[in-house]
């Protein structure tokens, strides 16, 4: 199993001179070998393999670039290995070879974002309290952890916010933990970041929110200086700092909770959140980036094979709401239909068997009980746009007015509705039912309404009659956006 191991370097006045040249020559032997491969595509003539690239862009451009010898070159030689499996990752990812999110066609490096290289194998060494880089010279590093084992390359990293790491690559070995015999599932939110389904309750720590007014200050300022100046650098490295600040007080706390959870449970439920899907409301990007769901949920993978856990994640579309986690009768989304009212509230009580229900504790509870496993990523809804006839995107608050809230749902002669009030938000339901020839696909908050002439075709993803779409979770978030 292999790990990242990231330390705190400080370099020197003359090395961050010498580390800003090496980044410098990487970055310029990847832009002159992307756009030497763009050229070609151009062209119609296939990608040079990484030998002919090294040898173009390396060796020969030595030969007239004299500046290109002063700088290690290891580092130029990984630059290119990484451009080579960008394009790996790329063409297979539009040929199906790998799953998940598509993947773009590898991009040019600009000289103001976060700069890298690499070095292998013999190529450096480490100290008590230095790194030795050849041609930058030893470096003071602070060993805040100890190494695993004897790391196989090291990448020197500078932030936007002029920090400097090295991030070291370690192979370890899983550590196996006594056995607890708990497991847990867990109910991601929006106002609490996680519902355990012992009933234990996570508030979320939002740095985001609590900077916002803070960076919108700096950033005012950044935009008022005048570009290339002194001051608009300054400006520039003090939002830097302020959104690396941001990004370490979550990581820190979705660090401690999954390693806390990994430590306390022997299996670990998770719900497959779209969350590309639901960001692209520009409503909720905010917060909801702000969470992290995504982060904690990879923390979680990598912990659980850490720790010799068991991860699972279930099927997005599992009702885990409106069910009932004693009796299993899928009741709530009655009790919870009869006034909009209700749902405002946390609590219902079952109609079949009377138990009284925490909305989010019930979901979680559910959630650690559901079968379905979600085993392979669910294609995104991308891949199929071209074979839908008309699309049409069911826009959740895109077309906000004031007061006044609306749902398109379409297909052919287009339902439209406009949804004035929360109380209206309930109407979609039964509007979608009217509809009998067509399905309904909610991806997050993204929905599209086909005709069930096009579903056969539709096979790469996955076919759901609108009767299990989790209404109720769909309305909860809904109301929550609106209470928010
Ligand atoms: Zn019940």
């Amino acid at each position: 199993m292999k790990a990242r191991y990231k330390y705190r370097i400080y370099p020197n006045h003359v090395q961050i001179q010498k580390l800003s040249q090496l980044f410098g020559c990487c970055r310029y032997v990847w832009n002159q070998s992307l756009a030497h491969c763009n050229q070609l595509y151009a062209d119609g003539i296939k990608k040079p393999s990484y030998t002919d690239l090294t040898k173009q862009f390396i060796t020969q451009a030595k030969r007239e670039l004299l500046w290109l010898k002063e700088v290690a070159s290891t580092p130029l030689q990984q630059s290119l290995k990484d451009l080579d499996q960008a394009y790996k990752n790329f063409f297979n990812s539009c040929t199906g070879k790998r799953k998940g999110i598509k993947v773009k066609p590898p991009k040019f490096k600009s000289r103001k974002s976060k700069q890298t290289a690499r070095f292998v194998g013999a190529n450096y060494q480490i100290n008590q309290d230095k790194i030795y880089l050849p041609k930058v010279g030893k470096i003071k590093i602070v060993w805040s952890r100890p190494l695993a084992s004897q790391p196989t390359s090291v990448t020197i990293i500078r932030d936007s916010a002029n920090r400097y790491f090295a991030s070291f690559v370690v192979e370890t070995c899983a550590e196996h933990l006594p056995k607890s015999n708990n497991s847990i599932g867990i109910d991601l939110g929006i106002s609490t970041f996680a519902t355990l389904s012992t009933g234990e309750k996570i508030k979320a720590s939002l740095p985001l929110k609590k900077n916002l007014k803070k960076l919108a200050k700096f950033q005012r300022k950044l935009s008022r200086a005048e570009v290339g100046s002194k001051r608009r650098e300054k400006a520039r490295l003090k939002v830097a700092k302020l959104h690396a600040k941001i990004k370490d007080v979550r990581a820190d706390f979705l660090h401690k909770l999954s390693t806390k959870l990994t430590h306390k449970y022997d299996v670990i439920v998770l719900e497959d959140l779209n969350v590309s899907g639901m960001i692209k409301n520009r409503k909720l990007a905010r917060a909801i980036s702000d969470l992290g769901w995504r982060q904690f949920r990879t923390l979680l993978e990598g912990k659980a094979e850490k720790y010799d856990r068991d991860f699972r994640v279930i099927n997005r579309w599992e009702p885990t709401t409106r069910k009932c986690s004693c009796c299993g009768f899928k009741g709530g989304k009655k009790d919870l239909g009869v006034s909009c009212g209700m749902l405002r509230k946390r609590e219902w009580t079952c109609l079949n068997c009377g138990a009284f229900h925490d909305r989010d504790i019930n979901a979680a509870i559910n959630i650690l009980n559901a079968e379905s496993v979600v085993e392979t990523v669910i294609q995104p809804i991308t891949k199929v746009e071209s074979v839908i006839e008309n699309p049409v995107q069911l826009s959740l608050f895109n077309e906000v007015a004031e007061g006044q809230r609306s749902i398109f749902i379409g297909h052919g002669a287009a339902v439209r509705l406009a949804v004035k009030s929360k109380q209206a938000a309930m109407m979609c339901q039964p509007t979608l039912n009217l509809s009998s020839n067509s399905v309904c696909l909610i991806d997050g908050w993204e929905s599209r309404v086909v005709s069930k002439s096009n579903v056969g075709r539709m096979s790469k993803y996955r076919q759901i009659p609108h009767t299990i779409i989790d209404w109720d979770r769909l309305l909860s978030r809904i109301e929550e956006e609106i209470v928010n």
